[in-house]
Protein backbone atom coordinates (compact mmCIF):
# COMPACT_ATOMS: atom_id res chain seq x y z
CA UNK A 1 0.00 0.00 0.00
CA UNK A 2 0.97 3.48 -0.69
CA UNK A 3 2.23 5.19 2.69
CA UNK A 4 1.31 8.81 0.85
CA UNK A 5 -1.60 10.43 1.39
CA UNK A 6 -3.35 11.53 -1.29
CA UNK A 7 -5.68 14.27 -1.53
CA UNK A 8 -8.55 12.95 -3.21
CA UNK A 9 -10.47 16.52 -3.29
CA UNK A 10 -7.98 17.12 -6.25
CA UNK A 11 -8.58 14.44 -8.08
CA UNK A 12 -12.19 14.87 -7.48
CA UNK A 13 -11.95 18.54 -9.16
CA UNK A 14 -10.30 17.30 -12.14
CA UNK A 15 -13.06 14.54 -12.23
CA UNK A 16 -15.51 17.51 -12.24
CA UNK A 17 -13.75 19.74 -14.81
CA UNK A 18 -13.97 16.77 -17.10
CA UNK A 19 -17.66 15.62 -16.43
CA UNK A 20 -19.30 18.37 -15.16
CA UNK A 21 -21.51 18.83 -12.00
CA UNK A 22 -21.87 15.03 -9.91
CA UNK A 23 -25.04 12.90 -9.27
CA UNK A 24 -24.32 11.32 -6.01
CA UNK A 25 -21.28 11.20 -3.92
CA UNK A 26 -20.13 9.09 -0.98
CA UNK A 27 -16.68 10.60 -0.15
CA UNK A 28 -16.86 7.21 2.87
CA UNK A 29 -16.54 5.20 -0.18
CA UNK A 30 -14.51 7.45 -2.46
CA UNK A 31 -17.30 7.24 -5.13
CA UNK A 32 -18.86 9.68 -7.00
CA UNK A 33 -21.13 9.41 -10.14
CA UNK A 34 -21.55 11.60 -13.24
CA UNK A 35 -23.96 10.99 -16.50
CA UNK A 36 -21.67 8.94 -18.54
CA UNK A 37 -20.49 10.35 -22.02
CA UNK A 38 -20.82 7.53 -23.71
CA UNK A 39 -24.50 6.62 -23.09
CA UNK A 40 -25.23 10.62 -23.25
CA UNK A 41 -23.32 11.62 -26.12
CA UNK A 42 -22.38 8.53 -28.46
CA UNK A 43 -25.57 6.84 -27.41
CA UNK A 44 -28.57 9.49 -27.10
CA UNK A 45 -26.56 11.98 -29.22
CA UNK A 46 -27.25 14.53 -26.58
CA UNK A 47 -24.77 17.61 -26.12
CA UNK A 48 -25.37 17.82 -22.48
CA UNK A 49 -25.66 14.96 -20.10
CA UNK A 50 -28.56 12.65 -19.89
CA UNK A 51 -29.16 13.39 -16.19
CA UNK A 52 -29.12 9.48 -14.97
CA UNK A 53 -25.69 9.72 -13.18
CA UNK A 54 -24.65 5.77 -14.40
CA UNK A 55 -20.81 6.32 -14.33
CA UNK A 56 -19.75 5.35 -11.02
CA UNK A 57 -16.33 6.13 -10.16
CA UNK A 58 -14.24 4.92 -7.20
CA UNK A 59 -11.06 7.41 -7.23
CA UNK A 60 -9.68 6.06 -3.90
CA UNK A 61 -9.19 2.65 -6.09
CA UNK A 62 -8.69 4.43 -9.98
CA UNK A 63 -11.88 2.60 -11.52
CA UNK A 64 -14.59 3.56 -12.96
CA UNK A 65 -17.76 1.86 -14.48
CA UNK A 66 -20.86 2.72 -16.32
CA UNK A 67 -23.86 0.53 -15.44
CA UNK A 68 -25.80 0.91 -18.50
CA UNK A 69 -23.50 0.93 -21.39
CA UNK A 70 -20.06 -1.15 -19.50
CA UNK A 71 -21.07 -4.23 -21.59
CA UNK A 72 -21.78 -2.94 -24.84
CA UNK A 73 -19.32 -0.10 -24.82
CA UNK A 74 -16.48 -1.16 -22.88
CA UNK A 75 -16.97 1.65 -19.99
CA UNK A 76 -14.96 0.67 -17.67
CA UNK A 77 -11.58 0.33 -16.52
CA UNK A 78 -8.77 3.24 -14.66
CA UNK A 79 -9.04 6.56 -13.83
CA UNK A 80 -6.16 6.75 -16.03
CA UNK A 81 -7.97 5.14 -18.83
CA UNK A 82 -10.37 7.69 -18.47
CA UNK A 83 -8.81 10.69 -18.11
CA UNK A 84 -6.83 10.07 -21.48
CA UNK A 85 -9.87 9.47 -23.34
CA UNK A 86 -12.12 12.24 -22.05
CA UNK A 87 -9.60 14.85 -20.04
CA UNK A 88 -7.10 16.86 -21.18
CA UNK A 89 -3.40 16.13 -21.63
CA UNK A 90 -2.50 18.47 -18.64
CA UNK A 91 -5.48 16.69 -16.43
CA UNK A 92 -4.16 13.73 -16.73
CA UNK A 93 -0.75 14.52 -16.20
CA UNK A 94 -1.99 16.63 -13.22
CA UNK A 95 -4.34 12.98 -11.96
CA UNK A 96 -0.87 10.57 -12.32
CA UNK A 97 0.71 13.29 -9.95
CA UNK A 98 -1.95 12.95 -7.73
CA UNK A 99 -3.10 9.12 -7.76
CA UNK A 100 -2.66 6.54 -5.42
CA UNK A 101 0.70 4.68 -6.50
CA UNK A 102 -1.19 1.15 -6.56
CA UNK A 103 -4.66 1.85 -7.62
CA UNK A 104 -4.15 -0.33 -10.58
CA UNK A 105 -3.90 -3.72 -8.41
CA UNK A 106 -6.79 -3.06 -5.62
CA UNK A 107 -8.40 -1.22 -8.06
CA UNK A 108 -10.00 -4.64 -8.84
CA UNK A 109 -11.40 -5.47 -5.60
CA UNK A 110 -14.21 -2.67 -6.04
CA UNK A 111 -17.05 -3.97 -7.85
CA UNK A 112 -16.29 -7.41 -7.06
CA UNK A 113 -19.13 -10.14 -7.08
CA UNK A 114 -21.35 -10.75 -3.88
CA UNK A 115 -21.25 -13.76 -2.33
CA UNK A 116 -23.04 -15.39 0.18
CA UNK A 117 -21.34 -16.08 3.41
CA UNK A 118 -19.88 -19.48 2.98
CA UNK A 119 -21.76 -20.41 6.60
CA UNK A 120 -24.64 -19.83 5.03
CA UNK A 121 -27.41 -22.77 4.87
CA UNK A 122 -30.69 -22.42 2.94
CA UNK A 123 -33.39 -23.94 5.57
CA UNK A 124 -34.92 -26.10 2.25
CA UNK A 125 -31.35 -28.20 2.74
CA UNK A 126 -31.20 -28.42 6.67
CA UNK A 127 -30.89 -32.30 7.07
CA UNK A 128 -33.06 -34.18 9.73
CA UNK A 129 -29.89 -34.20 12.17
CA UNK A 130 -29.29 -30.32 11.91
CA UNK A 131 -32.78 -29.85 12.34
CA UNK A 132 -31.70 -31.05 16.50
CA UNK A 133 -28.74 -28.52 16.94
CA UNK A 134 -30.11 -25.44 19.12
CA UNK A 135 -28.85 -22.98 16.72
CA UNK A 136 -31.21 -24.14 13.98
CA UNK A 137 -34.06 -24.24 16.33
CA UNK A 138 -33.26 -20.57 16.80
CA UNK A 139 -32.96 -19.96 13.46
CA UNK A 140 -36.45 -21.68 12.79
CA UNK A 141 -38.13 -20.21 15.71
CA UNK A 142 -37.58 -16.73 14.18
CA UNK A 143 -38.72 -17.16 11.06
CA UNK A 144 -41.70 -18.82 12.19
CA UNK A 145 -42.49 -15.55 14.78
CA UNK A 146 -41.98 -13.35 11.56
CA UNK A 147 -44.79 -15.44 9.68
CA UNK A 148 -42.50 -16.58 7.18
CA UNK A 149 -43.44 -20.53 6.19
CA UNK A 150 -41.40 -23.26 4.59
CA UNK A 151 -42.79 -22.77 1.25
CA UNK A 152 -41.34 -18.97 1.34
CA UNK A 153 -38.11 -20.28 2.39
CA UNK A 154 -38.17 -22.25 -0.35
CA UNK A 155 -39.20 -19.80 -2.87
CA UNK A 156 -36.76 -17.31 -1.84
CA UNK A 157 -34.03 -19.03 -0.71
CA UNK A 158 -33.87 -18.07 2.37
CA UNK A 159 -31.09 -19.51 5.16
CA UNK A 160 -29.28 -18.98 7.62
CA UNK A 161 -25.76 -18.50 9.36
CA UNK A 162 -25.42 -19.91 12.64
CA UNK A 163 -21.54 -18.93 13.04
CA UNK A 164 -19.41 -16.48 11.21
CA UNK A 165 -19.76 -13.01 10.30
CA UNK A 166 -23.07 -13.76 9.55
CA UNK A 167 -23.60 -15.55 12.95
CA UNK A 168 -27.18 -15.77 14.37
CA UNK A 169 -28.58 -13.89 11.14
CA UNK A 170 -31.29 -15.22 8.80
CA UNK A 171 -30.52 -14.52 5.27
CA UNK A 172 -32.62 -13.40 2.76
CA UNK A 173 -30.47 -13.50 -0.51
CA UNK A 174 -31.26 -11.29 -3.88
CA UNK A 175 -30.33 -12.96 -7.30
CA UNK A 176 -30.57 -11.26 -11.03
CA UNK A 177 -32.45 -12.33 -14.07
CA UNK A 178 -29.55 -14.99 -14.41
CA UNK A 179 -30.14 -15.88 -11.39
CA UNK A 180 -26.83 -14.87 -9.68
CA UNK A 181 -26.70 -13.22 -6.53
CA UNK A 182 -26.44 -9.91 -6.26
CA UNK A 183 -27.10 -8.99 -2.82
CA UNK A 184 -28.54 -10.26 0.60
CA UNK A 185 -30.29 -8.55 3.84
CA UNK A 186 -28.97 -10.59 7.01
CA UNK A 187 -30.94 -9.86 9.82
CA UNK A 188 -30.43 -11.46 13.20
CA UNK A 189 -32.45 -13.84 14.89
CA UNK A 190 -31.22 -12.91 18.13
CA UNK A 191 -34.11 -10.56 20.67
CA UNK A 192 -30.77 -9.13 21.73
CA UNK A 193 -28.79 -7.19 19.11
CA UNK A 194 -26.37 -4.56 18.64
CA UNK A 195 -26.91 -4.78 15.01
CA UNK A 196 -30.34 -5.71 13.81
CA UNK A 197 -29.02 -5.90 10.19
CA UNK A 198 -26.08 -6.50 8.63
CA UNK A 199 -25.65 -6.28 4.63
CA UNK A 200 -22.60 -7.06 2.24
CA UNK A 201 -20.95 -4.20 1.16
CA UNK A 202 -22.34 -3.73 -1.95
CA UNK A 203 -23.97 -1.18 -3.74
CA UNK A 204 -27.87 -2.06 -3.23
CA UNK A 205 -28.33 1.33 -5.51
CA UNK A 206 -27.84 -0.64 -8.33
CA UNK A 207 -29.81 -3.72 -8.15
CA UNK A 208 -33.11 -4.66 -8.25
CA UNK A 209 -33.93 -6.82 -5.50
CA UNK A 210 -34.88 -10.78 -6.94
CA UNK A 211 -35.06 -9.78 -10.14
CA UNK A 212 -35.23 -13.33 -11.93
CA UNK A 213 -38.75 -13.34 -9.77
CA UNK A 214 -40.43 -10.04 -11.38
CA UNK A 215 -42.99 -9.95 -14.13
CA UNK A 216 -42.95 -6.47 -15.34
CA UNK A 217 -45.86 -7.04 -16.80
CA UNK A 218 -48.04 -8.39 -13.79
CA UNK A 219 -49.14 -5.58 -11.07
CA UNK A 220 -46.19 -4.81 -8.81
CA UNK A 221 -45.81 -3.72 -4.86
CA UNK A 222 -43.50 -1.15 -3.94
CA UNK A 223 -42.24 -2.28 -0.64
CA UNK A 224 -39.51 -0.94 1.88
CA UNK A 225 -37.74 -4.39 2.84
CA UNK A 226 -36.53 -7.62 2.06
CA UNK A 227 -38.82 -9.18 4.59
CA UNK A 228 -42.20 -7.06 3.29
CA UNK A 229 -41.07 -8.35 -0.14
CA UNK A 230 -41.43 -11.89 0.14
CA UNK A 231 -45.38 -12.10 1.69
CA UNK A 232 -46.53 -10.36 -1.53
CA UNK A 233 -47.01 -11.61 -4.96
CA UNK A 234 -44.04 -9.31 -7.54
CA UNK A 235 -43.32 -7.06 -4.82
CA UNK A 236 -39.72 -5.05 -5.26
CA UNK A 237 -38.48 -3.95 -1.78
CA UNK A 238 -36.66 -0.33 -1.42
CA UNK A 239 -34.47 -1.63 0.99
CA UNK A 240 -35.17 1.62 2.48
CA UNK A 241 -37.82 4.42 2.45
CA UNK A 242 -36.34 6.12 -0.52
CA UNK A 243 -35.73 4.67 -4.10
CA UNK A 244 -32.89 4.49 -6.32
CA UNK A 245 -32.48 6.07 -9.57
CA UNK A 246 -31.79 2.46 -11.43
CA UNK A 247 -35.15 1.11 -9.84
CA UNK A 248 -37.07 4.26 -10.61
CA UNK A 249 -35.64 3.75 -14.53
CA UNK A 250 -36.38 -0.01 -14.83
CA UNK A 251 -40.31 0.71 -13.40
CA UNK A 252 -40.37 4.02 -15.50
CA UNK A 253 -39.72 2.04 -18.83
CA UNK A 254 -41.56 -1.68 -17.85
CA UNK A 255 -44.01 -1.71 -15.42
CA UNK A 256 -47.64 -1.88 -16.26
CA UNK A 257 -49.30 -1.25 -12.89
CA UNK A 258 -47.39 -0.28 -9.17
CA UNK A 259 -48.68 -0.12 -5.93
CA UNK A 260 -47.03 1.40 -2.92
CA UNK A 261 -47.20 -0.22 0.78
CA UNK A 262 -45.07 1.57 2.87
CA UNK A 263 -44.76 1.03 6.55
CA UNK A 264 -47.61 2.44 8.47
CA UNK A 265 -45.07 5.22 10.22
CA UNK A 266 -43.83 5.80 6.85
CA UNK A 267 -47.66 7.50 5.42
CA UNK A 268 -45.30 10.88 4.45
CA UNK A 269 -42.87 9.16 3.01
CA UNK A 270 -45.03 7.02 0.29
CA UNK A 271 -47.28 9.97 -0.56
CA UNK A 272 -44.06 11.70 -1.72
CA UNK A 273 -42.93 8.47 -3.41
CA UNK A 274 -46.42 8.16 -4.78
CA UNK A 275 -45.73 11.60 -6.37
CA UNK A 276 -42.45 11.30 -7.68
CA UNK A 277 -43.42 7.95 -9.65
CA UNK A 278 -46.95 9.00 -10.95
CA UNK A 279 -45.40 11.01 -14.00
CA UNK A 280 -44.91 10.47 -17.48
CA UNK A 281 -45.55 7.27 -18.65
CA UNK A 282 -46.42 6.17 -15.23
CA UNK A 283 -49.58 8.57 -14.94
CA UNK A 284 -52.06 6.73 -13.58
CA UNK A 285 -50.21 3.41 -13.06
CA UNK A 286 -49.72 4.46 -9.58
CA UNK A 287 -52.03 3.33 -6.23
CA UNK A 288 -51.29 3.19 -2.57
CA UNK A 289 -52.16 1.28 0.44
CA UNK A 290 -52.13 2.86 3.76
CA UNK A 291 -51.52 0.49 6.06
CA UNK A 292 -53.31 1.42 9.74
CA UNK A 293 -52.35 0.82 13.27
CA UNK A 294 -48.60 -0.13 13.88
CA UNK A 295 -49.18 -4.04 11.34
CA UNK A 296 -46.55 -3.88 8.94
CA UNK A 297 -46.89 -6.65 5.68
CA UNK A 298 -45.62 -9.71 7.51
CA UNK A 299 -47.79 -9.00 10.71
CA UNK A 300 -50.79 -9.16 7.73
CA UNK A 301 -49.11 -12.05 6.47
CA UNK A 302 -49.87 -10.22 3.01
CA UNK A 303 -53.45 -10.44 3.29
CA UNK A 304 -54.44 -6.85 2.33
CA UNK A 305 -57.98 -7.79 1.33
CA UNK A 306 -59.11 -5.41 4.00
CA UNK A 307 -57.24 -2.30 2.39
CA UNK A 308 -58.51 -0.51 -0.54
CA UNK A 309 -55.30 0.70 -2.99
CA UNK A 310 -56.20 4.42 -3.89
CA UNK A 311 -54.72 6.68 -6.38
CA UNK A 312 -54.11 10.73 -4.72
CA UNK A 313 -54.97 13.63 -5.95
ZN1 LIG B 1 -22.73 4.63 -20.27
Amino acid sequence: MSTTEVDYSLILDILEDIFGDYKNHNDYRCQVSFDCPVCSHEIKGLDDGDGKGNLEINYKYGVYKCWVCSETHDTHGSIHKLIKKYGTPRQLKKYLLLKPEDDDTIGKRVYKKVRLPKEYIAFKDVSMGMKLLPTYKQAYNYIKSRNITDEMCAKFNIGYCASGQYENRIIIPSYDKDNDITYFVGRSYLSKTKRKYMNPEAQKEIIIFNENLIDWNKPIYLVEGAFDSIFLDNAIPMLGKFMSQKLFDELYENAKKITIVLDPDAWDDAEKLYHRINCGKLMGKVWIIKLEGNKDIADLKGDLTNYKEKQLD
